[in-house]
């Protein structure tokens, strides 16, 4: 029992905050940084302003934010101007390079040719991709022109990488939902549609937010349908795998056991994935039960939970004690936070924007992806070695839009609950600080954290999002100094 969870671990951990193993050095300077008392200060009257806000002092709440906003910015950093994160996506052809023009004038040559030439069309719409990342109808075409060619795969492949440079973009969300249903993966498509609405749910229309969730709803009940039938066929409905009964020792998971793990659903296969993993930590004296410490990551977490629109989970956050500075969501918003990342955090505000950047990761089904993406459906019956089982997952490149989506929406929680906006980003920056003495290694598990930077600048600074609030440093530092008595 013991090996398995920290497997788990491995898998369904966030690949971002492995393999930090310095403790900050930010507490001892704490209190001598003539800022900390500036932005205690700010803090108190943010507060202030929420008060007055309530009682319906609207002009006394926006004077003291004001005055708040002035102190957040004596304290502050503008943020680097070079910006290389997201693209901007474009649907000009004159906007094309001069490469990417003539690659575009082939590709719909070809593709209007009445004899549809494949080389024609795919072989320039495939530079074009290349040197010319952004223009968007280039995957429209590669998109329909895999399907006229029965190259699903390949139309597959273009549209995660639309969905993953265009979180934003409707059309290319369609495109990739409509193709996953084409290709009967309900569940996948199910998930798309969901995380569409999700991450977009403060800029489109209200009806358009209910069309993807209305999709994401029937392609779930497709995949159910399924699934359950399937299962009854075989008439195996019933049969209690290992991995309920929590006896991982056998190392062997069959797939009935996954099946039924899918149906119980997120919310199912967390909870039964958290009580494995609280039972390994809690023989290990390592589950933090201090109540002040929780009561103060739970209120977070909660905050910052109920405005992601997954009111289906039972949200729960738990703290581990361990040194390494690192965090990780389970299927259906469990949560666990190592004391090393709440110590690294200088400030409330950048613990949030971690603990939302986890729950992002449980709203938009990413361990619960990883978990059933795989060919189960076509596999029941065989037995599947559970290491191998998990180790086909690793390979799975989806962390990359995973990571982004998840900062996204995390970083939109925190402007909706009124923390500093840049919370997630100043977290980044304090790895980054932290981690000063051993660049090397650092840069080899993390070669993207500087994108991740610039592209939270970029969605902050074009979103006017408000990085002068609530930073909370007081309750913070104190939290911190309690968790270092408690070891
Ligand atoms: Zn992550």
């Amino acid at each position: 029992m013991k090996k398995t969870p920290k497997v788990l671990l491995v898998i369904l951990g966030c690949v971002l905050f492995l393999s930090l193993n310095l403790i900050t050095p930010f507490l001892s300077n704490a209190q001598t940084d003539p800022c900390f008392n500036t932005i205690v200060q700010a803090d108190l009257l943010y507060g202030q302003a929420f008060l007055d806000d309530q009682n319906g002092n609207r002009q006394e709440a926006d004077k003291k934010r004001r005055q708040a906003q002035e102190l957040y910015r004596q304290c502050k950093d503008p943020f680097s101007t070079d910006n290389i994160g997201l693209i901007n996506g474009f649907t000009d052809p004159a906007q094309l390079s001069t490469r990417g023009g003539v690659y575009w004038r082939l590709a719909s040559e070809g593709w209007n040719d009445e004899r549809r030439l494949e080389s024609k069309i795919f072989v320039p719409l495939q530079k074009l991709l290349e040197s010319d990342p952004g223009f968007t109808p280039a995957y429209s075409l590669m998109i329909q022109a895999s399907q006229e060619f029965e190259r699903l795969e390949e139309a597959l492949k273009a549209s995660e990488q639309a969905v993953a440079m265009f979180p934003f973009d409707a059309e290319m969300a369609k495109l990739r939902i409509d193709l996953l249903a084409q290709d009967k993966q309900w569940l996948e498509a199910s998930i798309a549609a969901r995380q569409f609405a999700i991450i977009n749910e403060k800029g489109i229309p209200v009806e358009q937010f209910n069309e993807f969730t209305k999709i994401a709803d029937d392609y779930f009940g497709k995949f159910s349908g399924d699934l359950n039938s399937q299962i009854l066929v075989q008439g195996i409905l019933g049969t209690v795998a290992g991995f309920f009964t929590g006896n991982f020792e056998s190392g062997v998971i069959n797939t009935i056991g996954m099946a039924q793990m899918m149906i119980s659903g997120e919310s199912g296969m967390g909870a039964s994935l958290a009580a494995q993993y609280k039972s390994e930590y809690s023989s290990e004296n390592r589950l933090i039960d201090d109540p002040e410490i929780l009561a103060y990551v739970d209120k977070i977490g909660q905050d910052v939970a109920k405005l992601m629109g997954r009111n289906d989970f039972t949200y729960e956050f738990n703290v581990v004690a361990d040194e390494e500075i690192n965090a990780f969501a389970l299927p259906g918003g469990k949560v666990f936070i190592n004391t090393g990342a709440i110590l690294a955090a200088k400030t409330e505000a950048e613990l949030a924007g971690l603990i939302g950047h986890e729950v992002s990761h449980a709203v938009l089904s990413h361990g619960f992806q990883r978990i059933t993406h795989s060919n189960l459906l076509n596999n029941l019956g065989s037995v599947i070695p559970f290491g191998n089982f998990f180790s086909t997952l690793v390979t799975l490149d989806y962390s990359r839009s995973n990571e982004s989506q998840a900062d996204i929406l995390g970083t939109r929680a925190l402007v909706a609950h009124g923390y500093a906006a840049d919370g997630l980003r100043n977290f980044f920056v304090t790895l980054n600080e932290q981690n000063g003495d051993s660049p090397a290694e650092y840069l080899s598990t993390h070669p993207a954290t500087e994108n991740r930077i610039s592209y939270l600048e970029q969605l902050i600074a074009q979103n006017g999002y408000n990085r002068f609030a609530f930073e909370g440093i007081d309750e913070h530092t104190q939290m911190q100094e309690k968790l270092k008595n408690l070891s």
